[in-house]
């Protein structure tokens, strides 16, 4: 008789999202171990208090196992626990080493045994990758690595500095004393530059279009890409930008390539600018995005560019979260 363990989290307390999640997890355990329903002799669930809609094991009864003891219980509150996380332990008449399995938000809960997940989310500005990379980062339980942020915070020092970030030779002068660095509060990622949190302060249209120059010179990719590797080893995360798939992470096992019209995109940032308070043309915006995809993709060093091996998606007719459960559901399909 082995013990086989698992959790996986669900989006919210509701019974749809518990059965197909205990599906999901009872599944990926059988499937990864083995295991038919005939050689399973019983499963435990234990649930956070925060699921209320549905048992477990009624979940697994109803997905076909209901020859083996099925039972569900409530875990006490203990702070800072994983929210909506459903726990599981299979017995099971069987001679295998046990695989484990950790899904979702789950897979951070044992990292001695979870393989690291890095998703490369590339494309033009616009297309969704933001977003679409906080709902990912939310749904795994995964840092979000917004790489965007740090070419922004690159653009800002040189204009601080009274520095022209059009003259290559001035910003090259400059690069090595600009100390860019990134925390996590919250799990909501801070970028600083020279100590001092620039979060905000980079968002505004002229440090987009200076970002996008800056960001073409070797001097500043190459300390930028030093410090995305390093995130990326010693984190699973979600990482957006332009070369992310090509460059930055060229072995990374889930690649994707958001696009959409330039119209489209410039309706979504006009709109996002609208909210900063920003005052923009329709026409002001699309000249911008324009530009910006030219710049991006005619550099010489690491242009926005779709890896071979990333999968394509054009957002023009979807919301993020419909992105965002595309990708989840090719993600979940491999691990
Ligand atoms: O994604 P975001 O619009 O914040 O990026 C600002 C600029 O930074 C982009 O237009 C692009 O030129 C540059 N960038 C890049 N490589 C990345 C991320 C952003 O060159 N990985």
């Amino acid at each position: 008789m082995k013990a086989i363990r698992g959790a996986i989290t669900v989006k919210a307390d509701t019974a749809e999202e518990i059965k197909k999640n205990v599906r999901l997890l009872l599944t990926k355990l059988t499937e990864k171990n083995g295991l038919t329903a005939e050689n399973i002799v019983c499963i435990m669930f234990s649930n956070t208090s925060d699921i209320h809609s549905y048992y477990p094991a009624k979940a697994a009864r109803e997905v076909g196992f209901f020859n083996c003891a099925l039972f569900s219980s409530i875990e006490p509150d203990i702070d800072d626990s994983l929210p909506l996380c459903i726990r599981v332990m299979v017995l099971a008449e069987t001679e295998i080493t046990p695989k484990h399995v950790y899904l979702n938000g789950a897979a951070n809960l044992r990292k001695d045994i979870t393989k690291k997940l890095n998703i490369a989310i590339d494309g033009p500005a616009g297309s969704g990758k933001s977003t679409v990379s906080k709902i990912l980062s939310k749904r795994f339980d995964i840092l979000y690595l917004d790489t965007g942020a740090m070419y922004r915070a690159c653009a800002l020092a040189c204009e601080n500095a009274g520095i022209d970030c059009k003259d290559e030779a001035s910003v090259q002068a400059f690069a090595d004393s600009v100390d860019i660095t990134v925390k996590y509060e919250n799990k909501a990622q801070k970028t600083y530059l020279n100590g001092r949190d620039v979060t905000e302060i980079i968002r505004t249209p002229h440090i987009s279009m200076m970002a996008s120059v800056v960001s073409a010179y070797g001097c500043i990719r190459t300390k930028m890409v030093e410090l995305q590797r390093k995130i990326a080893k010693e984190n699973s995360c979600v990482l957006d930008g332009r070369d992310i798939g090509t460059n930055v992470l060229p072995a990374a096992e889930f690649k994707f390539f958001l696009t959409a019209s330039p119209e489209i995109r410039a309706n979504r940032r006009l709109a996002e600018n609208e909210l900063k308070g920003f005052n923009q043309s329709f026409e002001d915006v699309l000249r911008e995005i324009k530009a910006r995809d030219e710049q991006d993709t005619g550099r010489k060093i690491a242009p926005l560019l779709k890896a071979d091996d990333a999968m394509e998606i054009n957002t023009d007719k979807l919301t993020e979260e419909e992105v965002a459960n595309e990708i989840c559901s090719v993600i979940q399909g491999k691990i």
